[in-house]
């Protein structure tokens, strides 16, 4: 079956010897191009933003030009226009399109990864990955756009039976911040391959990169000579433009991801008709999560501090995979708090661009804000195991970790999206579960174990989309982990998997009687 052999691309070996140093050169040419203004089709001069740099926030990344209703309207026009030419476009060109936003992605390594450090206060390794993930995303929907288009033939004596798949129309693609190149690319180049005209609004927080990207994929549809309506990006505040995108009767789907609040508010416009309209909308929204390590008493220690640390501390903890809650069984519950504070302790809070930094800024004073409020308040019900300090000049929060917290606990039940993790005691395996499984969410979930019927145990009954054993939870890979939650994670079926494209076509049977 089609991608069962696909082969993800390479992440730079950092262990090579000046590779290190090939980025840091990178930084410094990126950085010669900070404070730079730009104005996206249909957006406006007078109205922007002001993009800066989470590790130093006195640096401007950039200013934008903001987009705003009839900036919507504009675009809207355009894209309808080109969908007429894009929908009929042949699939090698569509192909062809996606391939070349992956062979520039990959030339432009360096670069990328610079703007992610700078931007969104990534670490350098970290970034690396996320282009090679942006660039699987195109190669390996272009697989699978490949794979649909020769739909089914069910012939028979006197009759011929054709299944197809249409494009079902224009697409707009509400990205989040964190992953702001891969999942921008991922949900903007499936709607693409599949024949819809895309608008895409990127998040505030990174809008340069958002830019960059909608100059790159723009400049290579004008470069194939098909119009610049086949995609548009759309820039601006997301209360602002987002709900007029998301109503606008001429869209056929949204593809969100970001916050539960957002997505949800989203799910719900678009199930109300416009005037105008003739179709219902699809959502796909891929939300967040509250994510679960289960370590029992068999497991490997050294193996679960290493995972828990990487998958609960790594980019900050701003992962929508990122483990919020370690289930740890009474048994081994104070050897294991004690070396998980040890190993937290180890890591390196500083700048994204210092090669040595583990962990980096959170994203923006607000969320800083947010964070340090609820670890106060935490702190009043909760007990701390371990609070790192953290530099002062940038959006620095340490980790903490709280200790003996309870189930129910807003906790251990809220997405806080930052460095905070819940370590939570249970008596034995059955309580574990029915505790990882005890949130309104189903994105991630893993396990440490050696004992088999526990693993047999928590493949069956684990209740979250990407379950991992015996090795962190966050990192999936496209076309080897496809990934996506359910209950109130998020609606549509897993990116970077063999369903995903599905979403944006709409089958058609032709019947002829021969
Ligand atoms: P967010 O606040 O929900 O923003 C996501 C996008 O929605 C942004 O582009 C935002 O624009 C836009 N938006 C805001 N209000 C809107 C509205 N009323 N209508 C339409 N669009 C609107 O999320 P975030 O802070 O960027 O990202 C963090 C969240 O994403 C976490 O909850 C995380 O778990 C989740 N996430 C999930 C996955 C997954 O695959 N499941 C992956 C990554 C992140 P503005 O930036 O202009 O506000």
């Amino acid at each position: 079956p089609q991608g069962e052999t696909f082969m993800g691309t390479a992440d730079t070996n950092f262990a090579q010897m000046g590779t290190a140093d090939e980025f840091l050169q990178a930084i410094v040419r990126v950085k010669l191009q900070l404070g730079h203004s730009y104005f996206l089709p249909h957006c406006s001069r007078e109205r922007t933003l002001d993009s800066v740099n989470p590790s130093d926030p006195k640096e401007s990344i950039g200013r934008v030009g903001l987009a705003d209703i009839s900036s919507v309207q504009k675009a809207m026009d355009c894209a309808q226009e080109a969908q007429k030419i894009w929908g009929s476009t042949p699939i090698a060109i569509r192909v062809n399109l996606l391939q070349q936003i992956a062979d520039t992605l990959q030339m432009q390594r360096s670069e990328w990864v610079a703007w992610m450090v700078l931007e969104v206060g990534k670490p350098i390794r970290e970034a690396d990955a996320e282009v090679s993930e942006a660039i699987d995303f195109c190669r390996y929907y272009s697989e699978m756009a490949e794979g649909l288009h020769p739909g089914y033939t069910y012939d028979v004596l006197g009759e011929t039976n054709r299944y197809v798949y249409q494009p079902k129309g224009i697409g707009v693609v509400i990205a989040p911040w964190n992953y702001p190149l891969a999942i921008s690319v991922g949900m903007i180049t499936a709607g693409l391959v599949t024949g819809n005209c895309v608008l895409y609004k990127p998040a505030e927080q990174s809008a340069v990169i958002g830019c960059k990207i909608s100059e790159l994929i723009s400049n290579l549809i004008s470069d194939l000579g098909l119009p610049q309506g086949v995609f548009q990006g759309l820039p601006g505040w997301g209360e602002e433009i987002g709900p007029e995108l998301v109503r606008h009767p001429a869209v056929h789907f949204i593809t969100f991801t970001g916050s539960r609040q957002v997505g949800c508010q989203i799910y719900a416009q678009a199930a109300q008709m416009s005037p105008g309209q003739r179709h219902l909308k699809r959502v796909v929204a891929e939300m967040g999560g509250k994510n679960a390590i289960i370590v029992d008493a068999s497991a490997d220690l050294d193996q679960a501090v290493q995972g828990v640390v990487q998958s609960a501390f790594g980019y900050a903890g701003q992962k929508c995979s990122a483990c919020a809650r370690v289930i740890v069984l009474a048994a081994i519950y104070e050897p294991f708090l004690e070396r998980l504070r040890t190993a937290t302790q180890s890591l390196t809070i500083g700048c994204a661009t210092d090669p040595a930094t583990t962990i980096g800024p959170v994203i923006d004073a607000t969320a800083q804000e947010r964070l340090q409020k609820n670890i106060t308040l935490a702190k009043q019900r909760l007990t701390v195991a371990l609070e790192s300090a953290a530099p002062t000049s940038g959006y620095f929060v340490g980790p903490v970790i709280f200790t003996d917290v309870p189930p129910d606990d807003p906790l251990a039940q809220e997405e806080l999206f930052g460095p905070v993790l819940a370590v939570l005691r249970v008596a034995d395996f059955d309580q574990a579960l029915q505790v990882a499984n005890g949130t309104d969410y189903a994105l991630t979930g893993g396990l440490y174990s050696r004992t088999p019927s526990h693993i047999h145990r928590a493949m069956q009954e684990y209740i979250c989309g990407n379950l991992y054993i015996n090795r962190g939870i966050t990192g999936a890979l496209v076309g080897r982990q496809p990934f996506g939650g359910f209950r109130c994670s998020g609606v549509g079926s897993k990116a970077g998997g063999p369903d995903y494209l599905l979403q944006f076509v709409e089958p058609k049977v032709v019947t002829e009687n021969i």
